[in-house]
């Protein structure tokens, strides 16, 4: 029979995920990989695993596929850590995958984005067990209510090929795939302290997470893993501030599910304007001061 396992790193990402396992119509459990697992998302089982922090992929991936047997459909968010973990595990279940998925059709049918998402293709899956990435913001907020059983699932995964170390280098700013404010910058910021000082303060000041464009990444401006875009993070909060961004497809590719885009640029005839809620045709440097003088933040 089929059934769907949603594999999440924590609460937060299983209330995201949920609304994808709820509009599946298939019955689903949920694994959480690190901490409680909410029980009021509709999963018959909610599955804890307890692991203290989350591990490196091919481990990871290794140790849900003892746990995948049972499934005839697995699924993550999309992002960057579940694409490495999920594509690992359809390799090792010998399973279908599709990434990115925005929409449902039918439990083996998906839509996804490609070339930037200029084009939706739609995808049938015609072997299971199918893996799938789906970005949540096209599933809606799930309907909360029930108990799920609560269950606990040993997973012991150890690093076969790489061993990583993190520290967090953003000072506590909230995680820019999850954000509900994205402040972004682009190649006009000139150099790191002016991208941190103005595309870092802003975000600091509205609570938001800092973005950028691979313009900024490649010359200096900004790190590699504030990139947003077609080849780097999509992001979908509830506003997008684009400072000093041109709006090239593969820039807009990562942030056209932002639910109010606000775009800052001092060229009139910037593209950025034909996809914005909001436009200012502004020098960005006088505009952000200003805007912060009038919040007084
Ligand atoms: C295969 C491929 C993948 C790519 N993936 C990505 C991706 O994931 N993400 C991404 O971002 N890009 C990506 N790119 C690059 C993309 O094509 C653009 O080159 C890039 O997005 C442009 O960045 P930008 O808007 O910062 O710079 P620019 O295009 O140079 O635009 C700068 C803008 O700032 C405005 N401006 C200048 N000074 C000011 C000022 N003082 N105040 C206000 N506005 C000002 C200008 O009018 C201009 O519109 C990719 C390209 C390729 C080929």
């Amino acid at each position: 029979m089929a059934r769907l396992l949603l594999i999440v790193a924590d609460s937060t990402e299983a209330r995201q995920a949920a609304g994808f396992g709820q509009r599946l119509g298939l019955p689903f459990d949920l694994l959480v990989l690190s901490g409680e697992p909410p029980l009021d998302l509709g999963a018959e089982t909610a599955f804890e695993a307890g692991l203290p922090e989350l591990p490196v992929a091919d481990g990871l991936a290794e140790a849900l596929a003892g746990a995948a047997a049972n499934y005839t459909h697995l699924a993550a968010v999309s992002s960057m850590r579940s694409k490495d973990v999920l594509a690992r595990l359809a390799g090792l279940i010998d399973a279908a995958m599709v990434t990115d998925a925005i929409a449902i059709e039918s439990p083996t049918r998906f839509v996804r984005p490609v070339v930037a998402g200029s084009i939706l293709a739609t995808v049938d899956v015609l072997a299971m067990p199918v893996v799938i990435t789906f970005r949540p913001s096209g599933f809606g907020e799930p309907t909360l209510g029930g108990q799920s059983a609560r269950s606990t699932l040993a997973l012991s995964p150890s690093p076969k090929s790489t061993r990583v170390a993190v520290r967090a280098k953003s000072g506590g700013r909230p995680d820019l795939s999850q954000a509900k404010v994205v402040v972004s910058g682009g190649r006009p910021l000139k150099d790191a302290a002016t991208f941190e000082q103005v595309i870092g303060g802003l975000a600091d000041a509205l609570g938001g997470a800092v973005g950028a464009t691979r313009a900024a990444v490649d010359s200096g401006i900004a790190p590699n893993e504030l990139q947003v875009g077609q080849t780097g993070k999509i992001v979908a909060p509830d506003l997008y501030i684009a400072a000093g961004i041109s709006g090239s497809t593969q820039h807009m590719a990562g942030i056209k599910d932002s639910k109010l885009i606000v775009a800052i640029n001092k060229d009139p005839d910037a593209p950025i304007f034909e996809s914005a809620d909001l436009g200012l045709v502004a020098d960005l440097f006088e505009a952000i001061p200003a805007f912060r003088t009038e919040i007084g933040r």
